[in-house]
């Protein structure tokens, strides 16, 4: 249909907002969380669908040798599915997402706490912190990325990351992690503003490396690992690189938050399940999702030592959405394909990183035996230079934007009917798609809490409960949003290119 078709479709059956208020009006009649919590910790999976979940289970269990915690979390907690649709797109992005579950309302995609036509919605988190909580973010993103900013601050750009770094220091959480050294540093930004200085300045220990979290002994932290997105879970894991996992981010976290005597709220953010995905790169995704589970293990310990904390959480979107699809007569091979990955070391990211501008097809080959544990032909190697060198891409460049790295997946697809030589995982796009997600709360008095289909708005009303905070964030209409994004002439989607903006 045509954006000018939906704005004459209205608010007709069917359309988004329809599709919303069906599971709020369920969301009305579920007891809401019964028992008040001090501290609430919010866990993000972006970009993880339930076919990630089942790869990372089955390599768990049996490369690793023991069950996710996610799955005692399923197994133990109350979960079920939310509805990830934005106000006018059926396919959202990061920011809406985030929008949804930090102000209980549906926005636009693009924006962070905020509505199209300006009005600045107030976050969870701002919130809390004006209750007299202590406040962090702990993400593989860099840390002025959509997730984490908008439980924080309102900015009608997700990409001014400058801007809300700056916005992050007069906001004045106790601890910021992740990635984005760029956004800090007075010999990057554009204003030239020394960001590190004045974090100091307000009593944060500033930090840059693995070693220099470990030793610090602050009370307050910024903590960025890398120029921009933290490097992934295989290639810290198998090719040496020296950043903090997320595990020992939100270790680093977890006791600076607890000393406060009010309590805390923090975000942990496993962000780079969703890069992995537009790259459709499956070992990156595994990593990430096993890493992941390494800070779900440290959160619900806490949770378990400390019943006065809620966690929740939840996965924004689906991205790629892949498939382990199954292979061979009766599909008696799908497992056999799963366990190649094991010899799979290191990212996309990695690779392109090291074959630079203008690589051989000898090199191509060499980094796709050693990162990748992959043979190729001979033209899967020149198809390779050709998408770096000459940007002509596998299989298209539509569906599969996120180039050069999806033409990189493509040429490692299983090509053996019978029996799988490489991986039997398929990814249906680059993009983002609109399937509903993970949902869940664990900690006392979550029995209470019914989930089933909830929307992803309903995630405010839980946590605000649990807070026992009462605000109510106002509400745009789909009609009113396509109508102001009529007269800009805007598009409510995002662009290939923008997808890991
Ligand atoms: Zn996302």
């Amino acid at each position: 249909m045509k954006r000018r078709d939906l704005i004459k479709a209205g608010l007709a059956a069917g359309s988004l907002a329809a599709l919303s208020a069906q599971a709020q009006s369920a969301q009305a009649n579920q007891p809401g969380i019964l028992v008040r919590t001090r501290n609430l910790i919010f866990f993000a999976y972006d970009g993880m669908g339930w076919e990630d979940y089942a790869i990372a289970q089955f390599y768990s269990r049996r490369v690793l040798g023991r069950p996710l915690a996610l799955e005692r979390f399923l197994a133990t907690g109350v979960s079920g599915l939310q509805n990830t649709n934005s106000l006018t797109s059926f396919v959202t992005e990061s920011s809406a997402a985030a929008n949804a579950w930090s102000t209980g309302v549906k926005t636009v995609n693009g924006g962070l706490a905020i509505h199209i036509d300006g009005r600045k919605l107030s976050p969870i988190f701002a919130l809390a912190k004006q209750q007299g909580k202590a406040v962090g973010v702990v993400t593989t993103a860099t840390v002025t990325h959509a997730t984490p900013a908008a439980f924080l601050v309102s900015n009608p750009d997700r990409n001014a990351e400058e801007e809300i770094a700056q916005q992050y220091l007069e906001f004045g959480a106790e601890v910021y992690l992740g990635g984005g050294q760029r956004f800090f540093d007075p010999a990057v930004r554009r204003d030239k503003k020394d960001l590190y200085a004045e974090f100091a300045a307000k009593g944060y220990g500033v930090v840059r490396t693995l070693a220099e979290l470990q030793a610090s002994n602050a009370s307050k932290l910024l903590g960025v690992f890398s120029s921009s997105h933290v490097p992934y879970e295989a290639d810290r894991r198998f090719q040496g690189v020296n950043v903090p996992s997320l595990a020992e981010m939100t270790r680093a976290a977890l006791p600076r938050l607890a000393a406060h005597t009010k309590g805390f709220v923090l975000q942990v953010e496993a962000a780079r399940i969703d890069h992995a995905n537009h790259l459709n790169d499956p070992a990156g995704s595994l990593w990430e999702i096993l890493a992941a589970d390494e800070a779900l293990e440290v959160v619900m310990n806490f949770v378990d030592q400390n019943p006065d904390t809620l966690l929740v959480i939840g996965s924004d979107h689906v991205c790629g959405a892949p498939a382990l699809y199954g292979a061979g007569s009766s599909y008696r091979e799908s497992s056999a394909g799963v366990l190649q990955l094991e010899a799979q070391k290191g990212t996309f990211e990695f690779m392109l990183g090291r074959l630079g501008n203008n690589p051989s097809p000898e090199q191509v080959t060499e980094l796709f035996r050693s990162v990748k544990g992959v043979a190729l032909k001979p033209e899967q190697a020149q198809a390779v230079v050709d998408a770096i060198t000459k940007r002509v891409y596998l299989p298209d460049g539509v569906r599969y934007g996120v180039q050069p790295a999806n033409t990189l997946s493509w040429v490692m697809r299983q090509t053996n009917a019978s029996k799988p030589d490489l991986p039997n995982i398929g990814w249906n796009s680059g993009q983002h798609t609109a399937s509903p997600t993970l949902f869940g709360v664990y900690g006392r008095g979550v029995g209470a809490v019914r989930i089933g289909l909830i929307d992803n708005t309903y995630n405010f009303t839980l946590m605000t409960r649990a807070l026992g905070i009462r605000f109510q964030n106002p509400v745009m209409s789909e009609q009113e949003a396509l109508e102001v994004l009529k007269s800009r002439a805007e598009v409510p989607i995002l662009h290939p290119e923008d997808v890991l903006a």
